[in-house]
């Protein structure tokens, strides 16, 4: 028998019926054997999160202001979802409680948690399968930094007595015993150290969507979902702002070598993303993974006549920047030019000092300035070693009159990127995905 490690979000755990397709999916698959969810999320897009609700009730407090109105809130939500389920279990000593010790001065995370840990008691109950607190397995130094090593030992103590068991998503605990949240979204950190720690042979994370997008939907009508991806293409794709799970979040799986697969708790039968570490190549057969862009970037090209014979000058001009805090992106050179590619929000405020800087220091012959760039990475695993991908690409955003200012393929052997226009970024995604996707 394998294992599948399940983690919920907060959408497909927000109210009795979604409580109802998440209990049919668990019991569908002998092997799901230990779930992870997250506190209940909004049931309509202006609802708000339990999460939210909770640090209202600690900000709040904070103040020595009243919070019963929120707490009630909390209550009514809890009991909407006890009783839709018919369940025989009675929280309010557990309300009473946590109310109490947020009104006693619980730290924010503490406060935060409890909605995960709620949850948790109820799942465990309608399933029938045993309660775990995270408190007790997942540990923080007291720092407050993760302990990856006591932790993953711990799992693979106390899991061993435990055949199903529900773990609540978000926390765990100090030395002291002080509770202690992960980032918010957290609950998928949780889910992939119980996945690493059980040895699973996946970790299925359940979401409201049917895995991620082959381009961004906003931008192309109905991009087809990707059915794999490997981790390094989802890092090209995800740096350019694609939506996708939080790189923290899939790093325990990720060492472990156990795939991550993104699938749909409201249509359970589309077939999701998975997330592996090697794939075969996709770009053998002319295509792609994805292709996703991102405004806001500004290009310094700067040209000196024999570059290429001057020591040092790569290094004087990063030390400029470094200097001024600042971290580029990209460098693409050429024998005497170095361009360097940043985002706006790194040069904020600081453009002419670096300007004069590098003039003064490094005597260019040039140094020019393109603002409101966009950048396009188009992504695919085997395409540096697949004929004919850059032509594809280029012929593609030529036929749509987009002009390239800047390509970078970098050592990376699965992306291209193009600089353009912030004003051509739709369009060039567009195309890219015609010319590999529909065109295909
Ligand atoms: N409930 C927490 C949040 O809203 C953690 C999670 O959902 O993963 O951020």
């Amino acid at each position: 028998m394998g294992i599948i490690v399940a983690k919920f979000g907060g959408t497909s755990l927000s109210c009795a019926e979604q409580f109802c397709k998440v209990r049919d999916i668990i019991l569908s698959d002998t092997n799901r054997r230990y779930v992870i969810p997250s506190a209940p999320g909004k049931r309509y897009s202006d609802d708000t999160k339990i999460t939210d609700l909770l640090y209202l009730c600690h900000e709040r407090a904070g103040l020595s202001l009243a919070f019963d109105d929120i707490f009630d809130v909390i209550t009514g939500r809890y009991m909407d979802i006890v009783h839709g389920l018919n369940l025989d279990l009675d929280l309010e000593a557990e309300l009473n409680n946590i109310k109490t010790r947020i009104r006693e001065g619980a730290s924010a995370d503490y406060t935060a948690s409890r909605g995960e840990y709620l949850n948790g008691l109820i799942l465990a109950r309608l399933l029938g399968y045993d309660f775990l607190d995270a408190a007790d397995i997942i540990f923080f130094d007291d720092r407050g930094i993760f302990d990856s090593e006591g932790t993953n030992e711990a799992i693979s103590r106390r899991l061993w007595d435990h055949e199903r068991a529900v773990i609540p998503g978000f926390y765990g605990s100090m030395p002291d015993g002080e509770i202690k949240t992960f980032p918010r979204g957290g609950s998928d950190i949780t889910g992939a150290i119980i996945a690493r720690g059980v040895k699973a042979d996946v970790y299925e994370n359940w979401t409201d969507v049917s895995g991620f997008m082959m381009a961004d939907p906003k931008i192309v009508k109905n991009p087809k979902p990707i059915r794999k991806i490997t981790y390094r293409e989802l890092r090209e794709l995800a740096y350019m702002g694609a939506g996708v799970l939080h790189e923290d979040s899939i790093f325990p799986v990720k060492k472990a070598g156990i795939p991550v697969h993104i699938k749909n708790t409201n249509a359970p039968l589309e077939p999701g993303t998975i997330i592996v570490n090697e794939a075969e190549p996709v770009c053998c057969t002319g295509g792609i993974t994805g292709v996703a862009g991102k405004k806001g970037f500004t290009v310094i090209a700067v040209e000196k006549t024999l570059m290429h014979d001057e020591l040092g000058f790569g290094r004087r001009l990063l030390s400029i920047i470094e200097a001024n805090g600042i971290s580029f992106e990209h460098m693409p050179s050429g024998i005497d030019t170095i361009s360097l590619v940043i985002a706006d929000s790194q040069l904020d405020g600081k453009l002419e000092k670096v300007l004069d800087e590098i003039k003064d220091r490094l005597k260019p012959d040039s140094v020019e300035v393109y603002s409101n760039m966009a950048l396009i990475a188009t992504v695919g695993r085997g395409m540096a070693r697949t004929p004919g991908i850059a032509a594809k690409l280029f012929t593609a955003l030529g036929k749509e009159g987009i002009n390239v200012r800047m390509i970078d393929q970098g050592s990376s052997e699965i992306n291209i990127i193009v600089g353009i226009e912030n004003e051509d970024m739709e369009e060039a995604v567009r195309a890219i995905y015609k010319a590999f996707v529909d065109e295909q």
